[in-house]
């Protein structure tokens, strides 16, 4: 959380963000008329608020509202949420299993990609809708041609472990213009090779994000 400053706002703090969004640019007198306050007794509140970031104050003219600075604090805390408090269940099929059977288990789970994994259980490939749509539109025996065939295949696999953030993922989903990562865990018995854990999707991301958007107080 390096550099990261969340100031959690006092009851009254909070009631003078609103007066100045509503009625902003507004004088330190009159908003402490409108808290029938004194001005003095308003001071350290101002200050702290402006120091903050969350107001800023032109001489003459009064205090603004700056809905700059609250978006990046949104923005912050969104960013830093760590993959391992959103991930999703991985949905998982044997890297034997037929295409047919794969594009079924698709519709059952619902979901666009199908993780692969050898008898391990360690992750051995990615199976996403449109290898198999292509795999279908081939004259092929769908029932015979296993996954392991038409998925992408380790080490080529974009993964991301429980501690990297969601900003983290959201570029490497991203960059990589691929729609979902699976969640892994090195097997300690033997090293490059991974175990599932989860799978965080686009829509992992967009859910955070409307969270953390509709608890912006929290
Ligand atoms: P869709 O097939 O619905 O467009 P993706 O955009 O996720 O879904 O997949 C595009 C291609 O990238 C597919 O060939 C898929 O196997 C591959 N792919 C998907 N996810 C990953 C990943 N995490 N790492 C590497 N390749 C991936």
């Amino acid at each position: 959380m390096k550099g990261v400053v969340i100031i959690k706002l006092s009851k009254r703090q909070g009631e003078i963000l609103e007066i100045v969004k509503e009625n902003g640019p507004i004088t330190g007198k009159d908003i402490a008329e409108k808290l029938s306050l004194t001005r003095a007794a308003l001071r350290p509140d101002l200050a702290i608020l402006t120091m903050s970031g969350n107001l800023e104050a032109r001489p003459r003219v009064g205090y603004f509202f700056n809905a700059g600075y609250q978006a990046k604090q949104e923005a912050k805390k969104f960013i830093h949420q760590k993959v391992s408090d959103y991930k999703a269940h991985p949905i998982v099929v044997e890297k034997s299993t037929s295409v047919y059977d794969a594009v079924v288990q698709l519709f059952l789970e619902d979901v666009g990609t199908l993780y692969a994994v050898d008898p391990k259980g360690h992750l051995a490939g990615v199976v996403s809708r449109k290898d198999l749509l292509r795999a279908s539109l081939g004259n092929q025996n769908l029932h015979e041609l296993p996954v392991s065939v038409i998925m992408t295949r380790m080490p080529n696999i974009i993964t991301i472990t429980p501690e990297e953030t969601l900003l983290e993922a959201a570029k490497k989903m991203i960059y990589n213009h691929i729609d979902s990562l699976p969640v892994v865990k090195e097997d300690e018995e033997q090293k490059s090779t991974y175990l599932l854990v989860g799978r965080i999707t686009k829509t992992t991301i967009t859910r955070a994000y409307l969270e953390i958007m509709e608890n912006k107080t929290s």
